[in-house]
């Protein structure tokens, strides 16, 4: 029903550069934290831990 209510938008942000490389969207109810992901960083040329950011 409210599906669309429950998905905010995130930027995520390279923990090491501080470069935001993604946007994504998650859910609220699930991911009430802070999301962290393993993702490439263009910057750093390596994978690196990314953290949602505002
Ligand atoms: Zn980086």
């Amino acid at each position: 029903m409210a599906k669309a209510l429950a998905r905010v938008f995130v930027t995520m942000a390279c923990t090491e550069c501080r470069e935001r490389n993604y946007t994504t969207t998650k859910n609220k109810k699930n991911d009430s934290g802070r999301l962290e992901l393993q993702k490439f960083c263009p910057r750093c040329r390596c994978q690196r831990l990314h953290r949602e950011t505002r």
